[in-house]
């Protein structure tokens, strides 16, 4: 009998102790989720409804959630809609429309932006992986984050002091051919429009180096770098870009697939940074908290070892692994969860 790969979900024998952990110890502020178009598509407004999302959110202690978008002007309006009454629970940060960055109006563009987004108590400014992955310059090229051209956005955040969290490459296997060599083989089959294989895309160590050059040369910008510092894979190399740029940050959205494979390197690598480590999930607004949050907190809270890292159906959305808790210490977790959170935003 041949099992293809896709259909391989071994029942796991393991008999290890396990915690049900449905509600985080202390108050969590998740900083990274979606509930507007960047994921949901233009017509969000309909695919969820504000007050029983935050509500069931409340269920799982999370005292305030970051919905990061790429929405300006009328865009921003109707996100404030839909969040209506839930604003304060539901913060927005908002960007602008970085693809004007040929017009010669463009620096000053953001600067009026984000003077404004500041005056209206913005709390931080989202970007995204479109603009190295996605976004071609009127020479029809994509354009490297460290392009001058991109700079106002960097300088205006720093002078406004509006922290940037910016969503940079991607996981490294999404740069390496998809066979069966490749970690995120089935993922991948399933998602080929991630996949950038191709000669015109910037390899994977061009985007690190780029993020380090923009951390570089804006010491007084505060960068949250999602995604693990956009190398889950490596904390080595983070550990070291960390320890050199003390305006970095990171958040661990979405990669406790990763972070949780390497317990022991990871929990050395939260008890050195855990001042500047912040919780995020990914979590979109239409989705199911169940499957998202208790992976996180047993993660974050205990010893349990070899368990999912996302509740079904989910299992094994990006390799076929199981991860292990890394059990923080109280203090530890109240930073992680919320206090280093509230210090960097001024909530
Ligand atoms: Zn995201």
């Amino acid at each position: 009998m041949i099992v293809d790969i896709k259909d391989y979900q071994p029942t796991d024998m393991l008999r290890v102790e396990e915690h049900d952990v449905r509600s985080a110890k202390f108050p969590v502020i998740d900083i990274h989720s979606h509930w507007g178009p960047i994921l949901l598509g233009k017509d969000f407004a309909s695919k969820y409804d504000t007050g029983a999302v935050a509500d069931s959110l409340r269920n799982y202690n999370i005292s305030k959630i970051f919905n990061l978008d790429l929405v300006w002007d009328e865009g921003l309006e109707q996100m404030q809609q839909k969040l209506e009454g839930y604003q304060d629970y539901v913060i927005t940060c908002p960007s602008v429309d970085y693809s004007r960055l040929d017009e010669p109006g463009f620096p000053e563009y953001v600067d009026e932006y984000f003077r404004k987004y500041k005056e209206s108590g913005i709390k931080a400014i989202k970007l995204w992986k479109d603009m190295t992955l996605y976004l071609k310059d009127k020479s029809g090229s994509f354009v490297r984050l460290d392009d001058r051209r991109y700079d106002p956005l960097f300088t205006c955040a720093g002078k406004y002091s509006l922290p940037i969290i910016i969503h940079i490459g991607d996981p490294h296997c999404l740069f390496t051919p998809v066979d069966a060599h490749n970690e995120y083989y089935d993922l991948l089959c399933d998602h080929p429009e991630w996949v950038f294989t191709g000669d015109e895309y910037f390899t994977f160590d061009e985007h690190m180096e780029m993020q380090e050059n923009v951390i570089a040369s804006h010491p007084d910008t505060t960068f949250i770098i999602a995604h693990v510092g956009s190398c889950g894979e490596d904390l080595g190399r983070v550990d070291a870009m960390m320890d050199k740029y003390p305006n970095m940050y990171i958040d661990i959205a979405a990669r406790i697939s990763e972070i949780g494979r390497q317990p022991y390197t990871a929990r050395k690598f939260f008890m050195k940074h855990q001042d500047r480590i912040l919780f995020g999930t990914d979590f979109e607004a239409n989705q199911d908290p169940a499957i998202f949050y208790p992976p996180y907190f047993r993660f974050l809270e205990t010893w349990d070892e070899y368990f999912d890292y996302m509740g079904a159906p989910r299992n094994h959305d990006y390799g076929h692994w199981k991860i292990y808790g890394i059990g923080l210490p109280d203090e530890v977790l109240r930073k992680v969860y919320s206090e280093n959170a509230v210090r960097v935003f001024g909530l």
